[in-house]
């Protein structure tokens, strides 16, 4: 069953952290606050209410696609998706169809394959998240808090083979988020969910597979690993059995380990999409774009380069410039030994601010300390000889570990201020 070639595509959603909601005053704080106490008639669809669009959710999405290598649209508009679900009072998502803000971007993943791959963007899109339908007695109880959230959509091209990437490229993006700090990113308080497309090639196909599995709304990167690991297996088998694959959506049941088919999927006919009347198109000019463009921070990968160019180990750069936590260590404390490759282990290896303190500490300590010169040093060795007679027996019958015994005392005695090599080469001299 190798010669199966697994395709994967994923769509990301962000909620972005805007202070009110996308196309109304309401505020957007949906996290713990009374169901329903943070609604307004737009977001309930109430007859004659009207969308005003939130410019800083619409800058920080052009923001968000140029640091991902987007093009950004200069006419876009928002368009009605239309569907019917309990939690979408108005009966449609003001959502964008074929003029998204931003167009073609790439990212690079690197830490799970041996040599960079290119991920390509294919659009990044901003709609509003829907309302909450909480299912409890054999009833179904609706919170709009949600509605109305500005949310991002970010669509990739099938350019996935495995698992892994699809997890290390939504840990970049939850990265992105949180240094243009537009989103909180906390896939456990759903501002960032993520659904893997899903289809395995037979073995010689070239094309890519006609059918395609939705696997929708996971909210962990371990989950998303394990419910694509599922499904490749699934529709190995299938393939196997020469069945055929339907198009369909499906949910990870984390309990199972299982993916469960919720539905058929819709084609985007389904949705009838069409431009929404109540909100004109957007046109923006190149100074506005490249403005934009201007004021984008440094992005892990920009930042690798430079700790690389710094004189940083690969590895180290790394692992630092895609760690926000790092990162912040690296900020503060890259300045405090001259060897920064020293610097940039001790944070490579640490969990807590305390330890990287500590260790920084531990090496400026040991560095300034004062050694002891070679006559201090002989005359302490003599010292330790003497009082370990045994010790001295058993090299000169050859055993080689003593030695090690040895300097380790020598070490011991001096308080850490001799140099480990230079004590190995006066014993050496000595016990000859
Ligand atoms: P839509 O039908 O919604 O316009 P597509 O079907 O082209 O869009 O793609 C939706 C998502 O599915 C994208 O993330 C894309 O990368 C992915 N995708 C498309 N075709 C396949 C395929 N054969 N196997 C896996 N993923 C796919
Ligand atoms: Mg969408």
């Amino acid at each position: 069953m190798n010669d199966y070639t697994p395709v994967i595509g994923l769509e990301i959603h962000l909620q972005l952290k805007t202070k009110s909601k996308m196309f109304s005053a309401a505020p957007n704080q949906q996290w713990q606050a009374q169901p329903n106490s943070m609604v307004n008639p737009v977001e309930l669809g109430l007859p004659g209410a009207l969308p005003v669009p939130n410019e800083t959710a619409i800058t920080w999405t052009q923001r968000f696609g140029l640091a991902l290598g987007c093009s950004l649209n200069k006419i876009s508009k928002f368009d009605r998706k239309n569907y019917f679900y309990p939690d979408l009072p108005k009966g449609y998502q003001i959502s964008q169809y074929d003029q998204p803000f931003c167009y073609e971007g790439n990212l690079e993943i690197t830490e799970s394959v041996d040599k960079p791959k290119n991920i390509r963007i294919r659009r990044i899109h901003l709609e509003e998240d829907t309302g909450k339908s909480h299912h409890k007695n054999g009833s179904t109880y609706l919170d709009f808090n949600k509605a109305g959230t500005p949310l991002v959509e970010i669509v990739t091209e099938p350019d996935f083979a495995n698992a892994e990437e699809t997890s290390e490229f939504a840990k970049i993006i939850q990265h992105v988020a949180r240094i243009l700090d537009i989103s909180d990113a906390d896939m456990e308080k759903g501002h960032l969910r993520l659904e893997a497309n899903i289809s395995v090639k037979k073995p010689g196909e070239i094309e890519l597979p006609n059918y395609r599995v939705e696997v929708k709304n996971i909210n962990s990167f371990k989950f998303l690993r394990d419910a694509i690991n599922h499904e490749i297996q699934r529709q190995k088998q299938m393939h196997e059995e020469g069945k055929i694959i339907p198009q369909q959506t499906r949910g990870w049941n984390e309990l199972k380990g299982i993916t469960v088919v919720q539905r058929d999927k819709e084609d985007a006919h389904d949705y009838r999409y069409f431009p929404e009347p109540d909100i004109p198109p957007f046109v923006f000019t190149d100074d506005e774009i490249n403005q934009l463009r201007g004021g984008i921070p440094l992005m892990p990968w920009d930042i690798k380069k430079d700790l690389q160019s710094g004189g940083i180990r690969e590895d180290f750069a790394h692992i630092i410039a895609y760690d926000q936590q790092k990162m912040s260590w690296w900020g503060t404390h890259n300045g405090d030994l001259s060897d920064k490759n020293k610097i940039a282990s001790i944070i490579v290896n640490a969990k807590e601010t305390e330890e990287v303190i500590q260790k920084i500490n531990d090496l400026k300590a040991a560095s300034t300390r004062q050694m002891l010169s070679d006559t201090e040093l002989e005359r302490l060795i003599q010292k330790v000889l003497t009082e370990n007679p045994k010790a001295v027996q058993d090299i000169k019958d050859g055993k080689e570990n003593a030695k090690k015994f040895l300097v380790g005392q020598v070490m011991k005695a001096s308080k850490g201020s001799a140099d480990p090599s230079s004590a190995q080469q006066i014993l050496d001299t000595l016990t000859q």
